[in-house]
């Protein structure tokens, strides 16, 4: 029999869709929390205020990269799960950087799969044959879609186009490995772009809200009609603590929200959504919409995701609650009445810029 109460160890945890699952697993069941963040500019514990003084939440801040620190962590916790979310998430940041992403993603992954190895080569019993470790990867390995009517599954061949695509993609391939050579008992997950509260300043969909009622230019990447197939970050998590207690071993699951939409109508929609609730910062305006300003397309870029989710609807009964309209409504009310988060990011370091708009 499967012991009900868990010790999950997740890693990224302080970043947007870590912070979300750590608030989901505090609030709605027993299990009990590690969280490891090496707090990066987009790691930010003001994101977990609302649980970090629960009994069965703790936070461990180290980096994944090191070995010595990641085993004595994994030793001391004895986890029965590993969620590994941890990592460098902005496709910008991969193009000017991307020795970070190699770094944090590759290395890192490795160096969390062999001590993770090594403790599960240990177990014994029930908690041996229990351990789980989930990696959360990203549709985009795949690479883009060209047709409208095709869409990514979990057979879809590998072909990323960034360095942040790249590295995950490398990830994943290490997780698989792993599972082969050594039997660790892993599950990877892909899934599309998340949006909802807690996200970093810098992606797509703050971005437009925080600028906007600045009365600052919204730029936009090319022609703007770049499709994304959004998913509301609270469904990615039901997703995720789906696949980590359910799934078969070696399984790959494919998540998305058949959500899909051009980046220029996300952006207008945010607009009409921010002209009804705060015509207060018009300013002069008619609408925010006024504010778009098209700056040249980041290199690389992918033109259409989409994924086919049929699998973790089937087999897992896994299925989306929010719609992009319902979801993109709670998005954006929830920025307009915690500006103090989004403030106090831009009270650091980060200051609102895109590189986009470098590459004018
Ligand atoms: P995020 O950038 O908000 O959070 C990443 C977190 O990882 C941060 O808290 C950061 O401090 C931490 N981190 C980075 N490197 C680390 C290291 N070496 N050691 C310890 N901590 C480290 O990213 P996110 O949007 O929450 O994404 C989480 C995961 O989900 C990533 O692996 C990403 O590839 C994947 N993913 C994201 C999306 C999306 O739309 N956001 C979609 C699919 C998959």
């Amino acid at each position: 029999m499967i012991a009900q109460n868990k010790i999950f160890l997740i890693t990224g945890g302080a970043g947007f869709i870590g912070s979300a699952l750590i608030k989901h697993i505090i609030n709605t069941t027993n299990h009990s929390v590690i969280n490891i963040d090496k707090l990066s500019y987009s790691g930010n514990l003001q994101s977990l205020e609302s649980i970090e003084t629960n009994e069965r939440y703790i936070f461990e801040q180290a980096d994944i990269c090191n070995g010595d620190i990641m085993l004595k962590i994994i030793q001391k916790y004895q986890p029965d799960i590993v969620m590994h979310l941890a990592a460098e998430s902005h496709v910008d940041r991969s193009i000017d950087e991307p020795i970070d992403f190699i770094q944090n993603n590759i290395i890192g992954t490795f160096n969390l799969l062999e001590k993770t190895k090594h403790y599960w080569q240990l177990l014994k019993g029930e908690k041996k044959d229990n351990f789980r470790f989930l990696y959360v990867s990203t549709d985009e390995v795949y690479g883009d879609l060209d047709g409208k009517n095709s869409f990514f599954t979990e057979e879809s061949q590998y072909k990323p186009s960034s360095p942040y695509s790249a590295s995950k993609a490398s990830s994943d391939h290490l997780v698989r490995a792993w599972h082969r050579t050594y039997n660790l008992p892993v599950m990877i997950t892909h899934c599309s772009n998340n949006y909802g509260p807690f996200q970093f300043p810098e992606k797509l969909i703050p971005h437009i809200i925080l600028n906007a009622i600045k009365g600052n230019e919204i730029p936009v990447y090319g022609n703007g009609k770049q499709i994304r197939d959004w998913l509301y970050v609270d469904d990615h998590v039901h997703a995720l603590m789906i696949v980590a207690l359910n799934a078969n071993l070696g399984e790959t699951y494919d998540i998305g929200g058949h959500n899909e939409i051009q980046n220029i109508e996300v952006v207008n929609k945010v607009c009409s959504i921010l002209d009804s609730l705060v015509p207060e910062y018009l300013n002069g305006l008619t609408t925010f919409s006024e504010l778009i300003t098209y700056v040249k397309d980041r290199p690389g870029h992918d033109l259409r995701y989409a994924i086919d989710s049929r699998k973790i609807r089937k087999d897992l009964g896994w299925k989306p609650l929010e719609d992009f309209d319902s979801g993109i409504q709670k998005t954006v009310e929830w920025y307009l009445n915690n500006m103090i988060w989004s403030e106090n990011i831009q009270n650091g370091e980060y200051k609102l810029g895109r590189l986009g708009v470098g590459l004018k």
